[in-house]
């Protein structure tokens, strides 16, 4: 195991608990099992119900497990929510009650030794969620051509200098740090915009590199098809993003769905829990119900 000190905080627990939970004797899916915080609350609240909680990390859902040992209704297993389809039909399962997707980064990826994602910490480039995956953060700051580079940190990562930082880059290969790569970012962009920036000026090129290592957005866009289509009439999908590009995918395709109706969103937290958990500060709970 590798070395971790911190805890996962479930974002928006009373609102998911309120909004996901329609059913007592159902079945729910928790998507992105992280350490396993909103299972525990689905379980706990639905003792009646089978909870099936997946995640593509082997390392987080052995956390997930421990975390979760207490309970009988609860399945755990290492799936992607693409998926899902073929996972519920291995458990003889057709529909289900509430799928739940807390999209987004878990404390252990963040914090845990080694996994790459942080700017904060030197460490070799990863980035990946599923372990077992080929792509990394080292093979597409790498091997990847500046256009694309330059596309990637523009469009995943907002970033209005992504060509000058996607030019810095491959003059700079190989790269084989997190800290090599802010350097590089923090060489491409003018100083002034580097005083200027509210957040750490890697963000935004960390963002898109980490969304492209796990194909986050075109796996959004598969959830939700999966949702339409694994809920049963009257069944809840709650979706919380993190990013205006994860959020907007979520709104739109529930406003173009014939077969969901939006119920709720977008709900944000309150001062008191982002005064508890800062990470939670950015996330936008949607939910909708299959009709
Ligand atoms: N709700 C969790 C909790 O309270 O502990 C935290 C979830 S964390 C924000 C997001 C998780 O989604 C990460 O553990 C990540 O590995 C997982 N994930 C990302 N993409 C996934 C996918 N395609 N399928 C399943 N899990 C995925």
């Amino acid at each position: 195991m590798r070395k971790y000190n911190d805890k996962h905080i479930p974002v928006l627990p009373n609102e998911v608990v309120e909004y996901l939970l329609w059913k007592d004797n159902g079945i729910y899916v928790d998507c992105t099992a992280g350490e396993g915080g909103h299972t525990f609350l689905i379980a706990k609240k639905c003792p009646n119900s089978r909870v099936i909680a997946i995640d593509v990390d082997l390392e987080v859902l052995e956390i997930a497990q421990k975390n979760l040992k207490a309970f009988h209704n609860v399945i755990l297993l290492k799936a992607s929510y693409v998926d899902l389809p073929v996972v519920l039909k291995s458990l003889g399962i057709e529909r289900v009650s509430g799928i739940l997707a807390d999209l987004g980064i878990s404390t252990y990826q963040l914090k845990a030794e080694g996994r790459g994602f942080s700017f904060n910490r030197d460490e070799p480039l990863d980035m990946r969620m599923d372990i077992q995956q080929d792509t990394s953060a080292h093979k597409i700051t790498n091997f990847y051509s500046e256009e694309k580079l330059s596309k990637i940190i523009f469009k995943y990562g907002e970033e209005r200098f992504a060509r000058r930082i996607a030019k810095q880059i491959v003059k700079n290969r190989p790269i084989n740090t997190t800290k090599e790569l802010v350097e590089i970012i923090k060489k491409a962009l003018p100083p002034s915009e580097i005083r200027k920036r509210k957040r750490h000026f890697a963000t935004k090129t960390f963002q898109a590199i980490r969304i492209e290592v796990n194909k986050e957005l075109k796996n959004i866009e598969q959830l939700l098809k999966n949702a339409e289509e694994l809920l049963e009439i009257g069944g809840r999908l709650a979706i919380i993003s993190f990013h205006s590009l994860e959020d907007r995918i979520v709104k739109h395709f529930i406003k173009n769905s014939n077969n969901l109706k939006h119920i709720a969103g977008p709900i944000k937290p309150t001062q008191e829990e982002t005064k508890n958990n800062p990470r939670a500060r950015s996330a936008k709970l949607r939910v909708a119900e299959r009709i």
